[in-house]
This record gives C-alpha cells, structure tokens and sequence, in this order.
C-alpha cells in the first residue's frame, strides 16, 4: 500500500462544491486584489483566532518579515528564535534588517527552551519570535513572562498551528502580534501561497496593512516604502470555506495522532510529548527512531512517505555560517535532528494506512 507524506487531492474531494463555486464568485465579480472576499475571511479569521485583526498577506515569511517592520524591528536590533524551525522563522528576521538570535530548544517540546531564550538576550535584543513547532503551541507561559519582564515583544510564528490552543487561548491571541502561513500543506492551506497577521493592536494591524501594500496611504500616496505582499480574492475566498473544516480537521488529525500513540507504546520509538496545557493540531506527527536514515529509507521502499522536519538545526545550516557557531552550541537542536521523523498524517489518514505505518515501523526496529 502506498501512503502519502499528505494528500491535499483527497482533501479537496471532500469541500470541491464549495471551493469551486467560491473560486467561481471571485472570478465572476473580477475581485483578484482586495475586495469583498479578503475583508470577508480576514474578519473570519481574526475572530477564529480570538482577536480584533487580521491582515492578509503574500505568505507566511512575509507576514514575519512585515510584522516585525511594522513593530519598528530593523537594523542594530536582534531577534531572538529557535534552533529548529524552518528556514522562514530565521530568514524573515534577517529581511527585516535585524539580526537572528537562535535559541535552543527543549528536548520534549522541541519548542524555544525559556532558559536558553533568557541566556541570548543582550541589550539589543527587540523581540522572541516563539515558533509554534509541528502544531503544539511553545511554553507560552514562560515565554510571555519573559517577554513582560525583559520588556521584549513576543511575536508567534502560527505556521504551523492554525487552530492550536494554550490554556484554551487560540494560538495568534497570545503575544503582541501573531503570524500564519496558508501554504498548501499547512494545517488551513489555500491553493497557492497566502500569509496573514493577527493582533489586538489596531495601530500596528494598520502600520503592517499599509507594508503589506506599497506604504500606500492612498491611492498614489505612499508614507513609507514596503512591500507588494496580500492575499489574493481567490485564496480568500478558498480559505474562507475552509476555515469552518479546520476544527473538525484538527480533531481528525488528533485521531490519528492518537492512534498512532497506541501503536507505537512499547517500541523504541519516541512518540511526540503533549505539554500540559497545550491544545496540539499535529501539523507533524514527529517521532524520534535510532538509525533514522537506515528506517526513513526502508519505509520510502515500501511505499510509505516520511519526512525529516528538520534534517539540519538552523545555526547548522550554511546560510548561518556567518553567525561562527558550532553544532555544539546547540545540543538540542542538533541531537533531535539527527533521530527525528515525521510520519504521514493528515485528516483523512486512515486507520488501517496508520496501522500498515506502525507495522513497518516495528519490523524495521
Ligand atoms: C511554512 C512556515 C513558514 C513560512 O510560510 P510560507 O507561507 O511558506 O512563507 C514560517 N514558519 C514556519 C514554522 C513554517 O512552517
């Protein structure tokens, strides 16, 4: 049996008459920049995620990059964020002019460990950007407290943690401004790339709607250079029928994850710890084998896609050489991604595709 990584085909088959006659509305009334079906989900979403704004933009890097210019975040500043993310967490600090500060992270939670994160501030540190890894919301409590005390603003990276709850709080209400991603695969994916900005602040919700669009203040009046960075009608409106699935879809998702839980007791499999306190969406089913590379291309023999999320801790990465740090520096990071493995899952997941996952996953131990 084949198994997908993930399989947005099966889940377009489940919402195609909807999507299709939202993607025909947008067409039909010519509504491709702005319009009614951009103001319609952001106000959808702003709400899902418990705040009073929402801001649509290119992408989820963007929505990092803008969120921390419309913060004043630039040149001289640090951002500090975690060691293992993906590349877009780093990258959209340093786009904004300021200079990536890497954290480790904890060996459960594989989140932004707080003590670490209070051992890289220096006087230019201007905000943690907390990453919400693989759908569990990072140790809000501390971080935050953090953040108060230090007086740093904490940014949420929600890419990966559309729908995830700390202490029954949605993740995007939690820091001064919050940042998702729509990238297909994501946990509330659009059909193309597609970002937004969530927060409680409506001057900065209007500082980053103005660098998302050119500075524009008016028409032909720009206040400041930005960006060329928004959602388009057709996402939007795409995403707007998708959004009423999310839940469902995140509990389907904590089905599988919970299955799969099941399975794996009394292998040499680590399965992913769920922090008290946290609402996890598993975006990523990630667990820790021995001789990851050895398992991950047996499997992918069988027939079963795996992945690795992510093969090369961030300060690791040859992009970050500059910054002179050494694997050591962050022992976390770099001994997690030596043995981590994201298994397939996805809403429609079944038991028995879990089932065939957990069987080859045994005999390979
Ligand atoms: C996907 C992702 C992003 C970037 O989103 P794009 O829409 O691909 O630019 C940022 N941070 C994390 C953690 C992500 O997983």
């Amino acid at each position: 049996m084949n198994i997908p990584f993930v399989d947005l085909k099966a889940q377009y088959l489940r919402i195609r008459p909807e999507v299709d006659a939202a993607i025909a509305r947008v067409l039909s009334e010519a509504a491709f920049i702005g319009g009614s079906h951009v103001k319609a989900f952001e106000e959808a979403f702003a709400t899902y995620c418990g705040v009073q704004h929402c801001v649509g933009v290119g992408n989820g890097t963007d929505a990092i990059t803008i969120a921390l210019r419309g913060l004043g975040i630039g040149p001289g500043d640090e951002v500090i964020t975690a060691a293992n993310s993906f590349i877009a967490s780093a990258e959209a600090i340093s786009n904004a002019g300021a200079r990536v500060v890497f954290a480790d992270v904890g060996a459960e939670s594989y989140t932004l460990d707080p003590a670490r994160v209070e051992a890289a501030i220096t006087p230019r540190t201007r905000a943690i950007l907390v990453v919400h890894l693989y759908g569990q919301p990072a140790q809000m409590d501390a971080l935050l407290e953090l953040g108060r005390a230090r007086g740093l603003h904490v940014i949420e990276d929600a890419a990966q943690a559309h729908g995830a709850e700390w202490q029954g709080r949605p993740v995007g209400s939690l820091g001064s401004v919050a940042c998702f991603s729509f990238y297909p695969g994501k946990n509330l994916g659009a059909y193309g790339d597609g970002g937004a900005i969530v927060t409680d602040d409506a001057e900065l919700a209007d500082r980053v709607r103005m660098l998302a669009n050119h500075g524009r203040v008016s028409k032909y009046d720009h206040g400041c250079e930005g960006f060329n960075s928004r959602l388009d009608g057709i996402q939007a409106a795409i995403l707007f029928v998708k959004l009423a699935c999310l839940d469902r879809w995140n509990r389907e998702r904590n089905v599988a994850a919970a299955r799969y839980d099941e399975l794996l007791r009394d292998t040499r499999v680590v399965t992913p710890a769920r922090l008290a306190g946290a609402q996890h969406v598993f975006h990523l089913y990630v667990v820790r084998v021995p001789e990851r590379d050895r398992i991950r291309a047996a499997l992918a023999e069988q027939g079963i896609e795996v992945g690795v999320h992510y093969p090369i801790a961030l300060p690791n990465l040859s992009a970050y050489r500059y910054l002179g740090h050494a694997p050591s520096d962050f022992p976390v990071a770099t001994h997690c991604s030596g043995e981590i493995l994201s298994l397939p899952i996805f809403p429609e997941l079944s038991e028995e595709q879990i089932a065939e996952v957990c069987g080859a996953l045994r005999r390979l131990l």
